[in-house]
């Protein structure tokens, strides 16, 4: 280890010499209590480096000792359930040896090292395997099989594997006589885990959240932002996904801004039950939190532990959710570190490497072929949301998620306000996964479901364009049709696209029933328009009262899904009813 001498500190930012056998992204210990840092710029011999914790009383000519290692997160059983900070440090642990504030230069091991796992062998001696497969698995929560793999770069033959309990350090399974496997493992954060091939995600992530699923689906692997004006209804959308989307893994990784945030997060995720086990959801979720006692630097630390971690899953074949909330924090700290490094300012304060560095981490998003010999196949879906500055999206951190997530689910002030729920504006979200979505839709739930979806959509825009006539001449002033179709619009969003996450059936579509419901609504409009034409009157159509069961067709159960087509068989024969009693009905 060699030492270093600190020249200068600034905030989490200290500069030292003597550095020149370090590397860019060493991990170093600053000061003689050994202060957590990362070096993020190496100029001649001298190093910048980002502190992960309070540099107070810290001083030019105290030591910098170098580790010669990369910032790397630990990998094994332990790591479900866990709250970790933005450089993976237990929160419970250290809350227990530090109290509620982190002393600085606590050390704590990242996983529990005394805790003992049930390893059971997949693998026999004699098997050759490679980086990658999968040996053995430990039942590490009620909810997941905890994979354990051989460590990227390691292969060889068998010559021992024992079933049996054992701490993540005991040796668990020998290659070759000489090279022995731990459950645990390391990997550096900055750096993606390798895998076979990257697929193309074509098949929807299901959130039984009917805006999204039907209008802006996400896929597998895909990417997605979401804004999060105060009050939008951000954390009830971020947890409907955690509880309902079809992933295993769940990866949250919070960078609030001030401490109450964060702590209503620890506070809250517990408390939320997975619906399909009644479990705790935490028994499939790794949080990752940064206390507003951390430095900032633990912030811009934390998605790459986030998404490291959700690769380390990944790579057992799993479909993983990883949601960032928010990357807009992530970016100021971005911009904090640049400042103190007196790099050049770009868009207001924001480093130019802005744009490069979100991608890089969007970019280990993705559908993928595993490392290892049986082909599996993993995903990670990354949900990250953006917090502009009084909900103007037209500032640097959104513009640079833009143009790089696939899947934009715009929250509304003036939809919450309305309390219109979920809050995602239909004319300014967009998915670019459309077509493929279309595709499984239509293979898997009904050829017609991307032409009922488009059709919806068209409705909604003109709805839009009609308002607008509304407001200047009144309604009276449009026709029929048009007062018809503003009708059908009004029960698209109120009947399908609001969705109550705290109403026991509404909480959950299925696709089956996302099907239904709208093909049931644009029914409605169809048989509207033919009874028009055939001079039945609008008032008769407004009234019929089947239009209440339309209405309430949200609150059916899944397993009753028949009611929908029984409303859809009234309401065909009623509308026939007023055709041939000439549209008078109770005029
Ligand atoms: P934010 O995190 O954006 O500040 P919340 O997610 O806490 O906002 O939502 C604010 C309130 O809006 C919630 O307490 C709830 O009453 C209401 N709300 C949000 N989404 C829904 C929803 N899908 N269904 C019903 N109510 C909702």
């Amino acid at each position: 280890m060699k030492v270093g001498k600190i020249i200068k500190v600034s905030g989490p930012l200290v500069v030292a010499e003597g550095m020149d056998e370090a590397n860019v992204y060493d991990v170093v210990q600053v000061s003689d209590n050994r202060l957590v840092g990362e070096i993020i710029e190496m100029r001649g011999d001298r190093a910048s480096i980002q502190v992960y914790e309070e540099t107070t009383g810290i001083g030019p000519g105290d030591p910098v000792y170098t580790t010669g290692e990369p910032l790397s997160v630990e990998l094994g059983p332990g790591l479900l359930e866990a709250m970790f900070d933005g450089i993976q440090r237990p929160l419970e642990e250290f809350r227990k040896l530090s109290g509620d504030f982190l002393t600085r230069g606590t050390k704590v091991d990242n996983l529990n090292r005394e805790k003992k796992w049930h390893f059971v062998p997949t693998a026999k001696v004699g098997d050759k395997v490679i980086g990658g497969d999968i040996i053995g698995t430990v039942q590490e929560t009620p909810l997941i099989l905890h994979k354990i793999m051989v460590p990227i770069g390691m292969s060889g033959e068998i010559t021992s594997i024992t079933e049996g309990m054992f701490t993540i350090i005991e040796d668990i399974c020998v290659l070759d006589g000489t090279q022995k496997i731990q459950m645990l493992q390391k990997w550096p954060v900055r750096k993606g885990r390798p895998f076979k091939k990257k697929l193309n995600p074509d098949v929807p992530l299901l959130t039984g959240q009917r805006v999204i699923d039907t209008f802006f689906p996400v896929a597998k692997g895909g990417t997605a932002a979401i804004p999060g004006p105060f009050g939008s209804g951000k954390t009830v959308v971020q947890h409907q996904l955690a509880k309902w989307a079809d992933t295993e893994i769940v990866v949250y990784v919070g960078c609030g801004e001030r401490g109450n945030e964060m702590t209503d997060v620890l506070m809250e995720f517990p408390e939320i039950i997975d619906p399909a086990t009644g479990e705790s959801l935490m028994k499939r979720t790794v949080l990752i939190a940064n206390t507003s006692n951390m430095p900032v630097a633990a912030r811009e630390a934390s998605i790459y532990t986030g998404i490291t971690i959700a690769e380390y899953f990944r790579d057992m074949g799993y479909s993983v959710a990883i949601m960032a909330d928010s990357t807009s924090r992530w970016a100021e700290a971005l911009r904090e570190m640049s400042g103190r490094l007196e790099e050049m300012p770009g868009d207001e304060g924001y480093p130019a490497y802005l744009a490069s560095r979100a991608a890089a981490f969007y970019e280990r998003a993705g559908k993928v072929i595993c490392n290892g010999s049986d082909d599996r196949e993993g995903a990670i879906t990354v949900i990250g949301a953006v917090s502009p500055p009084g909900g103007d999206i037209s500032e640097p951190v959104s513009q640079a998620t833009l143009r790089i997530v696939k899947v934009f689910w715009g929250l509304d002030h003036a939809l919450s306000y309305k309390r219109h729920f979920p809050a995602i504006n239909w004319l300014n979200s967009y998915t670019l996964y459309q077509t493929k979505m279309d595709h499984w839709m239509a293979e898997n739930i009904d050829p017609e479901f991307a032409k009922n979806r488009a059709k919806a959509m068209t409705l909604l825009q003109e709805e839009a364009q009609l308002q607008e006539i509304v407001r200047l001449v009144g309604r009276d002033s449009l026709s029929y049709e048009d007062q018809l179709k503003l009708e059908a619009t009004k029960s698209i969003r109120e009947d399908y696209l609001q969705q109550n996450a705290f109403h026991e059936i509404d909480t959950f579509c299925s696709l089956q029933k996302q099907n239904k419901m709208l093909k049931l609504i644009l029914k409605f409009y169809d048989l509207g328009v033919k009874a028009i034409e055939k001079g039945v009157y609008l008032k008769s159509i407004e009234k019929m009262p089947v239009r209440e069961k339309i209405a309430r067709s949200k609150y059916i159960e899944e397993a009753h899904l028949e009611q929908i087509d029984e409303i859809a068989q009234q309401l065909e024969a009623d509308m026939n009813k007023l055709i041939e009693e000439g549209g008078i009905l109770d005029a």
